[in-house]
């Protein structure tokens, strides 16, 4: 059989344990003050429980140790709120973090002098202690389903273990307090305690690493200069998206590359480039579809993923794109500049698995928009069918013939085809 003073130990034990944790963690990320908060909340709830040691847990508290060690209890839950908050990027609210400290202890050493029954004395008490548990429940939840971190239910459950049993102590005290007042129901709450309790402090440790893992992964996949995919996000996506549908891609690739960018960046300087990069991504985005994968190639080169797009959508989409940004002067370094681009198209073909043809297919297309003039469209043709590939394969069928076959579909009007 279980016995208090060996789970007390344990209780206090783990306690500590996650305290220095918390501490150390926080002085290696001063930034993550979340950490220092929930220290903090441990700290309370610490003290509560070194306070009660020894006490039976069948004998009331009177009034001034009572009120203390709620206070501290009611502090644990309510800072443990603050902390979750500051976690959430959302700023703490001060007095009602202090305000539901402190009423739960006050109500203890307080109503029973003003004649309030103890029953209802402690159902306030609980009743507040459960309202700071409800609204930590709040702060996990009220974030959209989408962004919520997986690991976010642990401590969930944590906290949803403390509201119920919190509900059902109420109804306890009023209905069978002598139950209350047995020494196995002091066993087992203690037990519970422990176990919401590691549920919560391993969760806030398992939330933190999850989301540092997240924003590492977006950070290595994101070009920290326009906000798009850089090749490695776009690779990621694309093979996300054959992950989540069996059949091979059906969709067209544009491969835009600013025209004599290189002038830009002599003319306004580095600034005044990564300026004109920033507004053509920008254009890039406003033309493309949701579910179009867009990302930063190299330096002035960008590719887009069309899904589901045949040819004629493709080019469509490409002189979209090429016309919004040749249509209105960029600002760069307060003076108006008109940027221009090339634009290459391919279509992956039926029984490609993979894009990287359609890829060399684009930069041919685009090297060819370049050479008849730039500030156009070219539209790479689609190979022939797998079957009649190997006939064509000649030696004589090289990037001449390919690029032959390429057609200039979109290009400025006052110039010639
Ligand atoms: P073309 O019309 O043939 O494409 O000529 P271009 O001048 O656009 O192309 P080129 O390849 O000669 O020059 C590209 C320049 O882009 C060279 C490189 O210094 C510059 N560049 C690459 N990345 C960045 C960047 O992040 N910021 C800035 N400002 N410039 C960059
Ligand atoms: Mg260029
Ligand atoms: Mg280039």
């Amino acid at each position: 059989m279980l016995d208090l003073n060996t789970l007390q130990v344990a209780s206090i034990s783990s306690r500590l344990a996650f305290v220095l944790v918390f501490f150390v963690t926080l002085l290696r990320h001063p930034r993550e003050i979340y950490f220092g908060v929930w220290a903090g909340a441990l700290c309370c709830s610490l003290i509560g429980s070194l306070l009660m040691l020894g006490d039976p847990p069948s004998v009331p508290l009177n009034a001034v140790k009572g009120s203390i060690v709620y206070i501290l209890y009611g502090a644990s839950l309510a800072v443990s709120w603050a902390g979750l908050r500051l976690f959430h990027e959302r700023a703490p609210l001060i007095p009602q973090t202090l305000g539901l400290a402190l009423l739960s202890g006050l109500s203890y050493g307080i109503l029973p002098q003003i004649g309030a029954s103890v029953t209802w004395s402690l159902s306030i008490v609980f009743i507040c202690i459960a309202l700071s548990t409800a609204l930590c429940m709040w702060e996990i939840l009220r974030t959209p389903a989408s962004m919520r971190l997986w690991t976010q239910y642990i401590v969930l459950l944590g906290f949803g273990g403390y509201f119920i049993a919190f509900l059902l102590t109420i109804g306890v005290i009023h209905f069978a307090n002598e139950r209350l007042a047995s020494p196995e129901s002091g066993i087992y709450s203690l037990l519970f305690d422990l176990w919401c309790g590691v549920f919560i402090q391993v969760g806030y440790l398992a939330m933190v690493s999850e989301r540092a893992h997240l924003k590492l992964s977006r950070l290595a996949d994101t070009d920290p200069l326009t906000g798009l995919a850089n090749r490695r996000g776009l690779f990621a996506a694309l093979s996300q998206r054959a992950g989540l549908s069996p059949s091979p891609p059906r969709c067209a690739i544009l491969l835009a590359d600013i025209d004599h960018f290189k002038a830009i960046n002599d003319t306004y300087g580095h600034d005044g480039g990564d300026a004109a990069l920033v507004g053509f991504a920008e254009r890039l985005r406003g033309v493309m579809r949701k579910d179009d994968l867009v990302a930063r190639w190299g330096g002035e080169e960008f590719l887009v993923v069309l899904d589901q797009a045949d040819a004629t959508a493709a080019a469509t989409v490409a002189e979209r794109l090429r016309k919004s940004a040749a249509g209105q002067p960029f600002t760069v370094n307060g003076a108006a500049v008109t940027v221009t681009a090339s634009i290459g198209v391919a279509v992956v073909a039926a029984g490609e698995e993979r894009i990287d043809a359609a890829l060399s297919r684009a930069d041919a297309a685009l090297y060819a928009a370049k050479r008849a003039g730039r500030n156009r469209v070219c539209l790479a043709p689609s190979p022939p069918p797998p079957d009649t590939r190997a006939v064509r394969a000649e030696p004589s069928s090289g990037l001449r013939e390919a690029m032959e076959a390429i057609q200039v579909v979109g290009q400025p009007r006052s110039e010639p085809a």
